[in-house]
């Protein structure tokens, strides 16, 4: 098969790839053509994952390729951005229809449940890796960027954290566990839901924004950054599942929901005042810490000690002592 009967078999002629609201044109030109509503900007994201670094090599590839689209989606709702368009660069080793047939529904599957059309790509050889470029729309001047925390904050998230991190001891075939315990973790990491819902429903309220990829502490760390402020984090008010709790027990589960990353849900700050309408609206918000004035992260004990780990979460190129 080559290169352009494997684009039209498998991605143009995809569900998700029809065209849709904004999408002016699709696959088969130069360029796709995207329409920005007057009063809207476009939110711009790109994501690759890389076999072997982001995901294990083999791996299903229905899970891959639903989990890779949920990974680039979930920078949109980080932003309050509704989803427009994704682009997707595909470098394969080999053209493996039962694999790319597979791959192609698992990407399929969420681009239908985060409302996201396929207008493009890029088609390589070479050691399999994947890179989405999302596109969303956000009412000017709405979107949630990271800087705009101010002391007397909370700090939020929206839902319990470190299920995914739980997980990879068993994607990676290290340990197994009932059923019970391994299909809640396992969920959340091979289908993570990006909040895009929540996300729209923070505009003009949170203060700031992100969505969880390295793992709480490191991941406030750059609210704290951007803002100019300090985020304090209470060791006990961390929302942490039944099943991370069972498997992992209580320590190491705090661990992950701090450090283990790709949770993929919404870390923001948000004015106290704007707490009791969200709670009552039924959105999921666990308040976890606060803003204060000052630099950095602190992880607080439940006495009010500093208990701030040394290590923050996982980074490529990592600085040298
Ligand atoms: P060009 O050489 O002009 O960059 P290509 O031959 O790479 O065009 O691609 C032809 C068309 O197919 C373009 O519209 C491109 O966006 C699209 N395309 C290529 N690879 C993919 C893919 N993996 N998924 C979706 N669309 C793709
Ligand atoms: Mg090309």
């Amino acid at each position: 098969m080559g290169e352009f009967e494997l684009i039209r078999h498998y991605f143009a002629a995809a569900p998700c790839a029809q065209g849709g609201v904004g999408v002016a044109l699709g696959i088969g030109d130069d360029c796709a053509l995207l329409t920005v509503p007057a009063g809207e900007q476009l939110a711009i994201s790109t994501d690759t994952l890389v076999a072997g670094v982001h995901f294990a090599d083999p791996c299903d590839p229905f899970l891959l390729g639903q989990r890779s689209l949920a990974v680039a989606v979930s920078d949109l709702a980080a932003m309050g951005a509704t989803p427009l368009a994704f682009t997707l660069a595909l470098t394969l080793p080999t053209v493996d229809a039962d694999w790319l047939q597979a791959f192609a529904r698992g990407l399929n599957a969420m681009a239908q449940s985060c409302g996201v059309r396929l207008v493009g790509g890029d088609t390589t050889r070479g050691p399999l890796s994947l890179t989405m470029t999302v596109f969303g729309r956000v009412p000017t001047g709405l979107a949630l960027t990271r800087s705009g925390a101010r002391p007397g904050d909370l700090l939020c998230v929206g839902g319990e954290l470190g299920n995914a991190a739980g997980a990879l001891p068993l994607v990676l075939g290290e340990r197994t566990a009932e059923p019970a315990v391994a299909e809640p973790l396992l969920a959340h990491y091979w289908s993570p839901q990006p909040q895009l819902a929540l996300g729209q429903a923070l505009r003009g309220k949170a203060t700031s924004a992100l969505d969880i990829s390295d793992g709480l502490l490191a991941d406030c760390g750059h609210i704290a950054a951007a803002s100019a402020v300090g985020v304090l984090i209470e060791s006990e008010k961390l929302p942490l599942s039944k099943a991370l709790l069972t498997f992992l027990g209580e320590p190491a589960a705090q661990a992950a929901a701090l450090s283990g990353g790709d949770d993929y849900l919404l870390a923001f700050t948000l004015p106290p005042a704007e707490l009791p309408q969200l709670l009552a609206d039924g959105w999921p918000v666990h308040v976890v810490g606060r803003v204060v004035a000052g630099q950095g992260v602190t992880l607080l004990a439940a006495d009010g000690q500093d208990i701030t780990p040394a290590t923050r979460g996982y980074q490529h190129f990592r600085e040298t002592p």
